[in-house]
């Protein structure tokens, strides 16, 4: 990455720590730019979201008939999953929690998911991807020296819950992502998870164990699900008022949840990989753009940001103790995994992809989100 003098946003607080940011000449930034225009198109305003939400629901029930289920959902034990599980119950909808246990998961995420499902009576599939297979292609990300080493666990998840509800015959998946909280976040930091194409290009390259047991979806199959069986991703959540902490209040109190103290951290990797990992490799630290999506929803000042960016990012005991548990799972000694920390950085396009067909895509992305996503 070429040197670039320092520059924050003045509206948000995302800085050059992303080499494709652009300002314009008042200093603001593409991301935040780009998100308020998002959200004004995506979120439904307050008073229409009752309206919506009962055609959604009228929709699925009628489309539904004589099936088990009227959606499938997803659960991580996170809050966005599990306030979509509790809204589902509310709902009076008929759903079945599909769960990717990827080998990485807390106990305090097992038990969440375990609680909620069991408190609000929703039915659960776990698929359980065989662990030594998915350890091989975790490493080859790492190997690699990517900076979206999530590919492999949210390629699978979104895979699984394809299938699952093709499987059943639902045409209905309803997910917690939301614009309120995950508006922002820069393509240089990740990559295009549903890019089956660089998976298995890392996979035949860095990888030793065939792919069995991990679920995996090409772009031809989502659009054959999309298109023509006309199945839907449906953000529950863009249909409620969103707030964070008012969320995970009441989730303590109706279902007993348990709160993590970071986004994301119900998963030991995950919590790793945005600590440590990102930071230190790469200099990417992703609160800054959680962060500044909760600066664009209003749910927090900018100099609110600006403070809790300034906590540290990582407890010292708990990374120790999450250190060693990382290089134990994945089997690498300290030296090994220094090597991977100190080795060049790539970008995805780096290795073959699908980056090119996905930027030309993005013109039509608009259309394509409003019909993969709308009842
Ligand atoms: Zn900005």
């Amino acid at each position: 990455m070429e040197d670039r003098k320092h520059q924050i946003c003045r509206r948000c607080i995302m800085d050059t720590t992303d080499p494709d940011i652009i300002f314009d000449k008042e200093g603001i930034c593409n991301h935040c730019t780009e998100a308020l225009v998002r959200m004004g198109d995506q979120l439904l305003l307050r008073g229409q979201r009752r309206f919506a939400l009962e055609k959604l629901i009228e929709k699925m029930k009628s489309q539904s008939k004589g099936k088990p289920y009227d959606c499938i959902i997803g659960v991580s034990g996170g809050v966005d999953s599990t306030s979509v599980a509790f809204y589902v119950k509310q709902l009076g909808l008929r759903a079945l929690a599909v769960h990717f246990d990827n080998g990485w998961d807390s106990e305090l995420a097992v038990d969440n998911i375990k609680k909620t499902l069991e408190s609000l009576k929703i039915e659960l599939l776990t698929h359980v991807v065989d662990w030594e297979e998915f350890k091989d292609l975790q490493l080859c990300f790492l190997k690699a020296s990517v900076a979206n080493c999530e590919i492999p666990t949210d390629h699978a998840i979104n895979a699984l819950l394809f299938h699952t509800a093709y499987k059943h015959k639902t045409r209905y998946i309803l997910s917690g992502s939301n614009i309120v909280t995950e508006a922002i976040m820069p393509l240089s930091w990740g990559h295009y998870n549903q890019d089956l194409r660089h998976l298995l290009a890392l996979h035949r390259r860095f990888g030793h164990v065939p792919l069995r047991t991990m679920p995996r979806i090409s772009l031809a199959q989502y659009c054959y699900y999309v298109f023509i069986k006309k199945m839907r991703q449906v953000p529950l959540l863009n249909y409620f008022v969103y707030n964070k902490d008012e969320l995970k209040k009441l989730l303590t109190e109706e279902i007993g949840w348990r709160d993590y103290g970071g986004k994301h951290y119900e998963s030991v990797w995950t919590r790793f990989f945005q600590g440590y990992y990102l930071p230190t490799k790469f200099g990417f630290d992703k609160r800054k753009a959680h962060l500044s999506a909760l600066i664009c929803s209003a749910q927090m000042t900018r100099e609110q940001a600006l403070q809790e960016i300034k906590k540290p990012i990582y407890d010292p005991v708990l990374l120790k103790q999450d250190m060693l548990f990382v290089l134990k799972k994945f089997n690498l000694t300290q030296e090994e995994f220094n090597a991977i920390l100190k080795a060049p950085l790539k970008q995805a396009r780096d290795y073959p992809s699908n980056y090119l067909l996905f930027e030309n895509l993005k013109k039509y992305r608009n259309i394509f989100r409003k019909i993969a996503t709308s009842p």
